[in-house]
């Protein structure tokens, strides 16, 4: 691993783990660590008491010394342009991400979550997201939004969204499409309506461009959800998934969400991240992405958009959260540290 790789998260939970004058002992094979070790240490506050060399090609020891973090600044907003939603930044801490599933109706060829009718389930379990849900509540949480998958695939999704709609306001992101009859519509019924949001996926006004996406039929299928939706007093968000050249398709779309009074505080427009499934969109990094905590069966990861990426794996357990929620805080400390500098990134070979 080197720090292009993943390499920061891990330094960061390892140093998480220790206590301020102790000290972790860094092996490495790669020459571009030991100098980048230097610099990561002294922004983030550490100290370097040794560093050694077996062979001048390697491998070699880093010792670093746990000293102070610096803390971090507040959020500024990401950049955007006219295609995309806007908005000020969600202070860390701020939202939990669980993933209920992962196993879905559709096969999107953007997918981040590599999801489709033959994924894994890896279902999270009802307690383990009623745990994060209360520790959540403890450490601060202000809100909580369930992904998958097609969370409606999960067979306690009513149960789940009941239980946390008790603790905190819940988004539960759908493709609108399994709830038409039968057992997910009175799961559907069953949700109270006051504190739950169906966040509906929606990418155009016609449907080639949706279909083209997501399956044959499956625009009319959701455009039908997005109705019964609102028939049962859900409270309906569209999002929709877009490359930054399609404007001329959110023009459209918002055309339709008038005629269908989505009023404008309830529309989203994400991009397409180049992760999973998807072959072309945004690259993403923790350096580009705003960190939101995101639960998942087996850990918990810098983003939503990036739980098939390893390099923003935060835990290797969807519980506790406190220890990864400190390792994103120190993580985004010593990111700034480095944007004071003028630097855009910790490391310098990303
Ligand atoms: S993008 Fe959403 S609807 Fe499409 S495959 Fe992934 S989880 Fe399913």
């Amino acid at each position: 691993m080197d720090c292009g790789g993943g390499l920061l998260l891990l330094l960061m939970r390892s140093i998480g783990k220790i206590e301020t004058g102790q000290v972790l002992l860094v092996h490495t094979e790669e020459p571009s660590v030991p100098p980048d070790l230097q610099d990561w240490a002294r922004l983030a506050g550490h100290e370097i008491v040794d560093s050694t060399a077996e062979h001048p090609q390697g491998p070699w020891r880093v010792s670093v010394r746990r000293g102070e973090a610096p803390s971090a600044q507040a959020p500024s907003a990401g950049a955007s342009d006219d295609v995309f939603s806007r908005g000020p930044a969600t202070p860390v801490g701020d939202r939990l991400w669980l993933y209920s599933n992962f196993h879905c109706n559709l096969a999107c060829s953007y997918c981040c979550a590599e999801s489709s009718p033959q994924a894994s389930p890896r279902l999270l379990p009802l307690d383990v997201a009623l745990a994060a849900a209360d520790e959540f509540c403890a450490l601060g949480g202000r809100e909580l939004l369930v992904t998958g998958g097609e969370p409606f695939l999960h067979p306690q999704i009513h149960v789940m969204m009941t239980e946390l709609a008790r603790r905190l306001p819940v988004t539960l992101l759908t493709n609108a499409m399994t709830f038409h009859s039968g057992p997910r519509r009175t799961a559907l019924q069953a949700m109270p309506r006051e504190r739950v949001t169906l966040q509906i996926s929606l990418d155009s006004a016609g449907p080639e461009l949706h279909d083209h996406n997501r399956g044959l039929r499956s625009h009319a299928k959701t455009l039908a959800g997005i109705a019964d939706a609102r028939d049962l007093g859900f409270t309906v968000r569209i999002a929709a998934t877009l490359h930054d050249h399609e404007a001329d398709t959110a023009a459209n779309l918002n055309a339709l969400l008038d005629t269908l009074d989505i009023e404008p505080a309830n529309r989203l427009i994400r991009p397409v991240a180049r992760q999973g499934f998807a072959e072309h969109g945004q690259p993403v990094s923790i350096d580009t992405l705003q960190p939101e905590l995101t639960v998942t069966a087996d850990g918990i990861w810098w983003h939503p958009v990036a739980v098939t990426d390893p390099a923003m794996r935060l835990a290797d357990h969807p519980l506790p959260l406190a220890p990864a929620l400190a390792t994103i805080r120190d993580t985004v400390a010593v990111q700034d540290a480095a944007h004071r500098e003028g630097r855009r990134h910790v490391f310098r070979c990303v």
